[in-house]
Formats: structure tokens, sequence, C-alpha cells
């Protein structure tokens, strides 16, 4: 029997791929708004993305739905998340791809989109930006120098090993790749073994017309909750989120919570759990769909249209860094001076078997939290910027900040901070706070410090 474990490899010499003023890892929400921001601020950006298409967890996991681009301020719905994210709606919309804003839970918008459509939006407004782009390249590493910088991003690619220079990096991988390699602190999940469940994601076509005006979406809890006590059949999760798309015989599912062997949330850092989540997930779309298309009426002809590339995480790494957003600053509606966007969307918490939101005061508070800068900041290397799910917040904080709005917001905050280092011969952690906002609000960010919406005038 083999009982070796462990392999030395042979040294090797890595061709240079490039050499760039700023390194995007992840073409999610926060990296593509990182990249398009960078590029658009003048420095030579490349962003690398390990699949053939950009969105992230939006299109490889088939999310469909932007969450956080509006809070509930004091009762009215508005718009909080604008800059970079309006041009991806309105890159959406130009392709009929967006669907109104529809209500959630009666306290807030949210926005269904075709996953086409929006990976039409992210390579035009890429190319537009001049982004250099490398595809089908998977990060594996990094070199740090001295003193506290890293050197570059290696990645593996059909045409072999390459290493990546550049001045400034970013990580906007949502699993904190980059930044576990480079040696930054980090925390992996809520401290009691296990993250957020994560979910296999689907959609249903051939729904029947009318389902949406019927909304067929408040039959499906009642039919479970009745099927589990007259039949006493289970479900993976109670919360199912089905909804309609853009056109409405197609409609996303959200309705699997995916488990190790242990009853714990995936590690979406672990490659066999990741394997075997997989193949779980799959097969409760299977049982979910069955479901549906015996139990409810509007489901009866429809047929799966698409089971996404991958599981969709919401958690894995977030880094501890200059500042961890908590679930009480989202609660409270916490304001910082170093805001660089908001997040208005509330605690949503993927726990054992169900999901639970908890929210801040609505509709009697402004309905939203600003994100401090300092949660995209490492505390030593001073190169390094983290955008997105795995930024620097606590579990709690989260599991609110992930979604898709705040994301958009970090991302073009990385980026424009970025190339404003460089231009300012700055570190990350040195860049002037109130130049970087004023340029973001040049730019059409809003950073929650004026009134919005109707009360603006106020
Ligand atoms: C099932 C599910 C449902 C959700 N529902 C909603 C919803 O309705 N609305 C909403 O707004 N949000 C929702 N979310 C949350 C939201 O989609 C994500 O939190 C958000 O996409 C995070 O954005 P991000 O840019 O930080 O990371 P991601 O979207 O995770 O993007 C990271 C990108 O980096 C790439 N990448 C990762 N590692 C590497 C590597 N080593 N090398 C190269 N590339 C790499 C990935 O391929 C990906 O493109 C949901 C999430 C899940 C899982």
């Amino acid at each position: 029997m083999e009982t070796t474990t462990v392999i030395e490899e042979p040294a090797r010499s890595t061709p240079v791929y490039g050499s760039f003023d700023v390194v995007v890892l992840g073409g999610g929400p926060a990296g593509l708004a990182a990249a398009i921001a960078a590029s658009r601020s003048g420095a030579e950006t490349i962003m690398v993305e390990r699949y053939g298409f950009f969105g992230g967890m939006g299109t490889a996991a088939g999310v469909t739905n932007f969450c956080g681009l509006y809070a509930n301020c004091s009762g009215e719905h508005v718009q909080v998340v604008q800059g970079i994210a309006d041009d991806f709606l309105a890159g959406i919309a130009e392709l009929d791809g967006l669907r109104p804003p529809h209500l959630v839970l009666g306290r807030i918008m949210a926005q269904a989109y075709d996953t086409a459509a929006y990976k039409l939006a992210a390579d035009r407004l890429l190319k537009d930006a001049g982004t250099h782009l490398l595809l089908h390249a998977y990060g594996c590493g990094a070199i740090t120098r001295a003193p506290e910088a890293i050197d570059c991003l290696l990645v593996e690619t059909k045409s072999g090993r390459r290493a990546i220079r550049g001045r400034v990096f970013i990580d906007a991988s949502g699993d904190g790749d980059l930044l576990a390699w480079a040696g930054v602190p980090f925390e992996l999940g809520d401290g009691a073994g296990s993250m957020m469940y994560p979910s296999t994601m689907f959609r249903l076509n051939n729904v029947a017309p009318g389902a949406a005006a019927s909304r067929a979406w408040e039959e499906i809890p009642k039919k479970m909750a009745d099927l589990t006590r007259l039949t006493g059949k289970t479900f993976p999760r109670k919360g199912p989120i089905v909804r309609p798309q853009p056109h409405e015989i197609e409609w996303r599912a959200n309705l699997t919570q995916v488990a190790n062997a242990k009853g714990l949330a995936v590690d979406g850092t672990d490659a066999a759990q990741l394997s075997e989540g997989e193949i779980e997930g799959r097969r409760q779309v299977r049982e979910a769909f069955l479901f549906l298309r015996e139990h409810i009426p509007a489901f009866a002809q429809a047929y799966i249209v698409d089971i996404p590339p991958q599981l969709g995480i919401r958690e894995t790494r977030r880094m501890v860094g200059e500042y961890q957003l908590t679930a009480e600053d989202v609660l409270g509606c916490q304001s910082f001076p170093d805001s660089i966007g908001v997040n208005g969307w509330p605690i949503e918490d993927h726990v054992a078997g169900d999901v639970v939101f908890r929210w801040p005061d609505i509709p009697g508070s402004r309905g939203f939290n600003h994100l401090p800068y300092r949660m995209l900041l490492p505390h030593a290397l001073e190169n390094l910027l983290v955008a997105g799910r795995c930024a620097s917040m606590t579990h709690g904080g989260q599991s609110a900040a992930r979604v898709s709005g705040a994301c958009f917001a970090m991302g073009e905050a990385a980026g424009t901070a970025a190339a404003l280092a460089l231009r300012e011969g700055k570190t990350v952690q040195t860049v002037d706070v109130a130049e970087l906002q004023s340029r973001l609000k040049r730019n059409g960010a809003y950073l929650g410090f004026e009134p919005i919406g109707a009360h603006s005038s106020n």
C-alpha cells in the first residue's frame, strides 16, 4: 500500500503573462465593478476569471436576481447603489433582460435579470472600459515581495502556468483565494464549524402564463408545509424563493440546501466537499422539480431549462481587515466617515433547514448602513484590496452585505482606490479617502451622506 501523502514538485520557471497597474481576480459583481472603475480611472487593468464568462454567482450559480440595489428608506423604495451598477442595469435592459423590481417579503425591492443578458452586458462594459481580459485562467497562488506587497498572481491556463505581475491587486474571488495565498488573516464561517448553507439554483421554462399574476410562489411554502404535516415528507429547507424572470414563462427556483456528510454547510474551499455538493445539489433539483410539477398547477407543463455551472456558494473566507462590518452595523443602519457606498439588504442567514431574515427598523429608519473603506483593507499588505463577499465582515455582517448591490459598491470603490493609490504614489491604506469619496460621487455612486429619494429635499 502506497503511504506517500506529499509529492515534491521540481522547481519551475513560470512565464510572465504580463505586467499591469491593477490585477483583479474574479469577475462577479465586485470584480466587474472593480475592473471597470480602475480601467475608467486610467489604470492598465486585467481581469482574471476561471470561467469563460463573467457574472460570478450571478451567472455561474444562476442567481439571476439583484438584491441590495434598493433600500427601504423610511418607507420609500429607493435605488441606493448607483454608479457602475446603473451601467449594468442599462446594459441588461437594452437586451430586454431586466424585470421591473419586485417586493421581497413586503419590505424591500429586488430585481430579476436574464443571465445571458448579464453576461453580454459585462463583456461590453469591460471592453468599452479597455480592461484586459484573461478568461479560463484559474488563480492558483501568489508571490509576495518585500516589504509587504504582492508581486504576482499565479494562474493555471490551457497554455500552462503563468505569472501576472501587478502594482495593485484586488481580490474579488468571493472565496478570498488571493488574500489566503498572500497570508492575510481570515475567518471561515460562523465560528461554530459551519457557514451559510449553499444552494443549487435552477430555472424552469414553460411555466403557465398568468402564474405571476396569480402569485403562484405563495402556494409553494403552503404546499410544502401541508405535505410535511399530512405525509411526513421533508424538504431540505423552508423559505423557498421561486419567482418569475423577465419573461414570465421562465422562473428561477431557489429552494435547495446542500450539507456535507456531517450535516454542516458544504465548505466551498474544500474540493472533495464541493464535488459531493454538486451531485447532492442536482439530486435536490430533481426532487424539487418533481414536487413543483406534481403539486403546483402553474408548473404542470414546466421543464428544467437550466442548472447553472456550479453550486451557489454564499460564504467562505471573510478577511479580517482594518474594520469588520457587523450584523449590528446592518441592523443599526450604522454610519462611517469613510463610507464608500451603502447596503440596504437585511441579514439573510441561510441556517440548517431554513432562511432567517433580520431587519433594521423598517420603515422607521433610513434603511441602510454605510460600507466603510476600511472593510476593503488588509492590515499589512500595502497593495491588496478585497471586495465583495470575502471583504472584511463578520459572519452576521456578511449575511447582508454579500448580495450583489453591496458587492457592486465595494468593487467600484476598490477599483477607484487602486487607481488613485497609483496616481498618488500611496499605499491602499494611505489613499486620500476624501478624494476617493469625491471621485466616487463624481462617477455617480451614492455614499449615503445626503438624504435620498422623495425626502432628499428635507
Ligand atoms: C444560491 C444563491 C442565491 C443568491 N441569491 C441572491 C439574490 O437573489 N440576489 C443577490 O443580489 N445576491 C444573491 N446571492 C449572493 C450573491 O450572488 C453573491 O454573494 C455575490 O455574487 C458575490 O459577489 P462577488 O463578486 O463577491 O463574488 P462571486 O459572485 O462569488 O464572484 C467571484 C468570481 O471569482 C471567480 N473566481 C473565484 N475563484 C477564482 C480563482 N481562483 N481563479 C479565477 N477566478 C476565480 C468566480 O468564478 C466568480 O466569477 C445569492 C448567492 C447564492 C449562492
